[in-house]
């Protein structure tokens, strides 16, 4: 049987989004994307950007680079 790492019960992860560019971070203090650091846990709409460019929600979204995001934060 493959061995698993410890875990402390069931982690659920607190997922954040950049108040700035929407980017969904995780345990990050800065955002990889604009270097915000105010982030919500407020917020709604789960979208995974791929292909920037080609993208309609990138693009009214102000997104440039692929990654996940929060369609709106409060
Ligand atoms: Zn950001």
């Amino acid at each position: 049987m493959a061995q698993r790492g410890r875990r402390k019960g069931w982690e659920i992860l607190k997922e954040r989004a950049c108040k700035k560019c929407h980017r969904i971070v995780g345990e990050e203090s800065v955002c990889p994307i604009c270097k915000e650091t105010s982030f919500s846990n407020e917020w709604s709409g789960y979208v995974v950007i791929k292909d920037p460019e080609k993208s309609e929600i990138a693009k009214r979204l102000k997104i440039t680079q692929a990654g996940s995001y929060a369609l709106r934060v409060r």
